[in-house]
């Protein structure tokens, strides 16, 4: 059996065909180019899926179902996309135009970083669990609950927003409109702005740091990236740097872990290529903090395994 996974972003639209492993056989993209018709959109995801399909010696009829992992308010049950912050859907019926468009069986459709939490449910780092939360650090933090082989997002769809959960009460502004959000201080975007105050701290007190060296003396170069590199330079501000933000996302990371005991929480984005910088530290910090002490298992904290693929492998799973 194969399925047609799609990856709708704000800049690209990825499509695999992905077999019953969930492996994908073959992908293809195309540009999304956002600011144009909705229909165009979806007119173009179904040429690409036509395409990429063919190109596996299949046709629409050998697919079960089409599967899309878009941003913004998905609702599961409609197929109709709610609103989307960076694509032009407000009530837009992606799924009925996909079937229309392609002549494909049966279109599903989730938020993105659900449809990630359920790629890692079934096949990657949570394959197996009863219970798992992926988080995604990248330029906001996603976050994705599967209880029980299901993605759980509450009534309205609109849920398992980990992202803004607060953490630091009158912190820093959020896009969403709270201040202290979890994602202002743990997404890769959040790392990299808490570089640069900890620079232009550093530089008033007069105290030398290597991150102006990897940044060429300037700022607008700071990434997710750099304080990691300086720290295992031996660099005493990389090393703060990353301290604190392995604070910050230890205490949301304890929070969620309170909340849903899942069997396992997976972390998905660039900064994990740090690996046991990253996870060692981290674990020690989330421990000291869950409700759950030694004599009850604890959830394993692990690194997420699909990667770039989570959004294509994540929709083509939706109908599982
Ligand atoms: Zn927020």
């Amino acid at each position: 059996m194969y399925y047609l996974g799609i990856d709708l972003g704000g800049t690209n639209i990825a499509v695999g065909v992905v077999d019953e492993s969930y492996k994908i056989i073959k992908k293809k993209s195309t540009p999304t180019l956002a600011n144009r018709d909705g229909k165009l959109i979806i007119q173009d995801m179904a040429n690409v899926c036509k395409a990429v399909v063919e190109e596996c010696g299949l046709t629409i009829d050998d697919i079960e179902y089409a599967g899309i992992a878009t941003p913004g308010t998905a609702n599961s049950d409609t197929g109709v996309v709610e609103y989307a912050n960076n694509l032009p859907f407000k009530n837009f019926p992606i799924a009925d135009l996909l079937k229309e468009y392609l002549g494909v069986k049966k279109v599903y459709i989730e938020n993105d970083a659900n449809a990630a939490a359920k790629a890692e449910a079934i096949a990657g780092a949570a394959k197996g669990a009863k219970y798992s939360v992926m988080i995604t650090l990248g330029t906001g933090l996603g976050g994705g609950i599967v209880l029980d082989g299901k993605v759980y997002s509450g009534f309205n769809h609109a849920g398992a927003e980990l992202g803004h959960i607060v953490i630091e009460k009158d912190g820093k502004q959020c896009s969403c409109g709270r201040k202290g959000c979890w994602e202002t201080y743990s997404s890769a975007t959040g790392l990299t702005n808490m570089t640069k105050e900890h620079v232009l701290k550093a530089r008033k007190e007069g105290r030398k740091t290597i991150i102006e060296d990897l940044l060429n003396g300037d700022l607008n170069n700071a990434n997710a990236r750099v304080a990691f590199a300086a720290m295992k330079q031996g660099d005493e501000v990389g090393k703060e740097i990353v301290d604190e933000f392995i604070s910050y996302l230890a205490c949301g990371i304890a929070n969620t872990i309170n909340i849903f005991q899942p069997n396992v929480l997976s972390i998905g984005g660039g900064v994990c290529n740090e690996k046991d910088y990253l996870l060692v530290p981290l674990k020690k910090a989330v421990f000291s903090e869950t409700y759950t002490k030694e004599g009850t298992p604890q959830c394993e904290i692990q690194i997420a395994e699909m990667g770039n693929d989570a959004g294509i492998v994540g929709a083509a799973v939706l109908g599982l």
